[in-house]
């Protein structure tokens, strides 16, 4: 992709962002009170919600949503991972919180109406908006508008942090565990974040928190998952329309085998072209 189409892909994002979004997610940029505040910017797929398109015996989920797309009715079964709820109502204190997905503007808009009831999620950004490059997905932080020395992004895909690494925190994939405590254990971290004068690079003041505070999500009791993608044709960031696999729930314990594991997920995910 050279210069001249970058700018034309940036310009037909934004376009389509205020065409074709839900309104009630629609942010002023102006807003004062918003602009107070450092910017959280989540990942939505595997790092707050899990969600498959078919039933599947292992997999706990909790709702099924009716999402419209392209004229045809899908099925969403969905699980929030656990302590959503409190996460997002605590950061909203410090942060304004945006989803950056790679799944569709259709699909997200059903998500966030039923994780994001209370409103502490300002504004979306979602498939449009991402940039595809070699079969990897990558998010630009810069069409969000807002001061990168302010801003964390959490992704569970390391690809998405590729043209802002310093923005960038990986956070373990989240299927359907009810003992996943990946958000609880954020809060106190990006609590500690909120009070810096710059969160540049995200990275180092982590370090600088696990040096007192231990690690952050790598520890020996914390259930830690992965699973590989499918095929393309999915309204959220990977696969499960098209694809006859039933994706694999697998549950690993130790940092050294989610480790192993996540290697196995990103050479899986640079293979697919939705891998967000
Ligand atoms: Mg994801």
């Amino acid at each position: 992709m050279n210069c001249l189409q970058y700018i034309k892909k940036c310009y037909e994002n934004l376009r389509q962002k205020r065409e074709g979004q839900d309104e009630s997610y629609r942010l002023s940029t102006q807003e004062s009170e918003l602009r107070k505040k450092k910017i959280l910017v989540l990942d939505l797929d595997e790092t707050l919600v899990h969600c498959e398109f078919k039933e599947n015996q292992n997999f706990n989920y909790e709702t099924i949503l009716d999402v419209w797309h392209r004229g045809m009715l899908y099925n969403v079964y969905l699980c929030r991972r656990p302590h959503l709820e409190q996460f997002l109502k605590q950061m909203s204190v410090y942060y304004e919180i945006i989803i950056f997905t790679a799944g569709y503007e259709s699909y997200c808009d059903k998500v966030l109406q039923y994780i994001d009831v209370d409103k502490h999620i300002s504004d979306y950004f979602a498939r449009s908006n991402c940039i595809f490059v070699n079969g990897n997905c990558l998010k630009d932080l810069a069409i969000l508008d807002r001061p990168l020395d302010q801003l964390i992004f959490i992704d569970n895909n390391p690809n998405a942090f590729e043209l802002q690494p310093d923005n960038g925190l990986l956070i373990p994939s989240f299927l359907d565990s009810d003992e996943d405590e990946c958000l609880l254990r954020l809060i106190p971290f990006l609590t500690f974040m909120a009070n810096k004068s710059s969160v540049k690079p995200v990275n180092q003041c982590l370090k600088e928190y696990e040096t007192i505070n231990g690690s952050l999500f790598g520890d020996s009791d914390i259930t830690l998952q992965c699973h590989l993608d499918g095929e393309e044709g999915s309204l959220n960031e990977d696969s499960c329309i098209i694809s006859d696999d039933v994706p694999q729930h697998r549950k690993t314990k130790t940092l050294m085998q989610h480790q192993s594991k996540g290697k196995q997920v990103q050479e899986a995910r640079s293979q697919s072209l939705f891998s967000g």
